[in-house]
């Protein structure tokens, strides 16, 4: 014998199962909407790109998770902020590497502000004209006070060859 359940019954049944399952769907939408935010605010922080944003944001907001997978694959491995970083630290280092001069005659490290190498007495820099600041062999105007190195340019070049000639024998003597 089949059991009778009264009408109002089945019908407060379905209105609760209506109620959960609209809740679900709200929950489901909110989370597919999240989602689709994090997205747009995570590919922002790693590309400014404004075509590359639209098409991960629009991968996700189509494709859901598997859309976000897609998108943990494809997104740059760095944000900017992270990117900028590196950059700065790289050039920190080359900084550190430009500073420790060596001597062109005997490879020695010589300070940034030597004139002449203390080791093997090789040019390493010249005196402005003017301002008397140490100057690279090869500028032909100081960056310092603008005047031209021109009239000791040529003498220069001949003191720095004769320097460079790692000093014969047989001249020393
Ligand atoms: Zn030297
Ligand atoms: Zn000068």
């Amino acid at each position: 014998m089949p059991i009778e359940i009264p009408a109002d019954i089945v019908a407060r049944i379905l209105l609760v199962l209506q109620i959960i399952l609209a809740l679900v769907g709200a929950f489901f939408i909110a989370f597919w909407l999240s989602l689709v935010i994090w997205t747009f605010r995570d590919i922002r922080s790693r590309t400014r790109d404004a075509l590359a944003q639209i098409l991960a944001t629009l991968m996700v907001l189509l494709f859901n998770i598997p859309g976000l997978l897609l998108y943990f694959i494809l997104r740059p491995q760095e944000t900017l902020a992270e990117a900028y970083e590196r950059a700065l630290e790289e050039e920190a280092l080359l900084q550190g590497i430009e500073e420790r001069e060596v001597c062109p005659g005997c490879g020695r490290k010589v300070e940034q502000d030597f004139l002449v190498c203390p080791y093997c007495h090789t040019k390493l820099k010249k005196t402005c004209l003017m301002c008397k600041r140490l100057l690279h062999l090869n500028w032909n105007i100081c960056p310092y006070c603008g005047a031209p190195q021109v009239s000791s340019s040529t003498e220069v070049k001949a003191e720095a060859e004769s320097g460079a000639q790692e000093t014969p024998p047989e001249a020393e003597e």
